[in-house]
């Protein structure tokens, strides 16, 4: 089977779907006063059910079900079942807040989710609250360590690194991961369309944890082919991993493996991309299928080498909510 492949000779073999703009958080980052779009008109499982096997025949292996809050939408077991089972894809992951994970992950799990990222800002509940709207940090917690009892291939935890909020907690961290085997990303805050105050007040770069990572004995970890875009650290003295994703970092795009499309069915080539590319007219019957491959395949030719994100570009996207992060 042939993968997707771009004038760089860049492979796409992960795809990030949105299945919903809507989330029921308020990160100061993102959608700080609420989610107040729409609630309907996103694709129908039927439409992505044909994206996926679309994609599936390109070479799609790894598929990352995201939003908006992807639990939100009431027929996420079904659009996991079906995914899981397209011969071709081996990982399905999805990013939640974990609002409702302690009581729905066993059936995620069931239905054929293979991995999960849960974000969490903070390990403390007031700091976690005043960044994201919600007293919801013991719950969180409670569904992590229950999610790490069914045998997921990996359970990460996102992180947005934040000036003044939450860039001391580095070693409380470490003792987290220290008899647990999941990942703790860092994420470099990123500017988008409509964060640029909040970005001016809050951006550090992940390489200040990097620093500390490597002062106290971790080390660096190889990076497989259809991993996301965190650089990964290791301590034999630790169960538990702690990545980094650092987009402001040079060539962070060499390493680019993936596309994304919206939960309205726009192909997003980047994230911060300066146009999408309608896909859900061909999402309407199964004869399409040759034409919807067709058109993937020759938009790809558009890629860029890079995002502008370092000159303040942040393309199309006004929040990541928008998009899919
Ligand atoms: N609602 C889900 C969640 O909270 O994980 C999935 C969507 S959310 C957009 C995906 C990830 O993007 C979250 O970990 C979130 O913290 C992160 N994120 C959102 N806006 C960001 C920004 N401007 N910079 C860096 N990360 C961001």
């Amino acid at each position: 089977m042939t993968t997707l492949t771009d004038r760089f000779g860049r492979h796409f073999p992960y795809l990030r779907m949105s299945l919903t703009e809507a989330c029921n958080y308020r990160c100061g980052y993102c959608l700080p006063d609420g989610y107040d779009g729409p609630s309907r008109g996103f694709l129908t499982r039927g439409e992505i059910g044909r994206l996926l096997r679309a994609f599936v025949a390109l070479g799609m292996s790894k598929l990352r079900l995201t939003g908006g809050e992807p639990s939100l939408r009431r027929d996420l077991v079904d659009v996991i079942a079906d995914a899981a089972a397209l011969p071709g894809i081996r990982k399905i992951a999805m990013t939640t807040n974990g609002v409702v994970l302690a009581r729905r992950v066993a059936d995620w799990h069931a239905a054929g989710l293979t991995a999960l990222n849960v974000s969490i800002d903070s390990l403390d509940a007031v700091r976690f609250a005043a960044v994201t709207g919600f007293d919801h940090h013991a719950q969180l917690l409670d569904g992590i360590e229950h999610s790490l009892g069914l045998g997921f291939a990996s359970v990460k935890l996102n992180a947005v690194l934040l000036r003044g909020v939450n860039d001391d907690e580095l070693d409380a961290w470490l003792e987290y991961v220290r008899p647990r085997a999941l990942s703790v990303r860092y994420i470099e805050l990123m500017r988008t369309g409509e964060n640029a105050d909040y970005f001016a007040r809050h951006h550090l770069p992940a390489s200040t944890i990097a620093a500390q990572l490597l002062s106290r004995g971790w080390s660096r970890t190889e990076r497989a082919f259809d991993a996301g875009p965190a650089v990964e650290y290791a301590h034999p003295d630790y169960a538990g991993r702690i990545g980094l994703i650092a987009p402001y970092a040079p060539n962070f795009c060499a390493g680019c493996n993936r596309l994304r499309v919206t939960a309205r069915g726009d192909l997003r080539l980047c994230l911060f991309g300066e146009f999408g590319v309608p896909l859900r007219d061909l999402l309407q019957s199964d004869d399409d299928g040759e034409t919807l491959r067709a058109r993937i395949a020759q938009q790809l030719g558009l890629k860029a080498a890079g995002h502008d994100l370092h000159r303040g570009n942040t393309g199309i996207t006004p929040h990541l909510a928008s998009v899919g992060g």
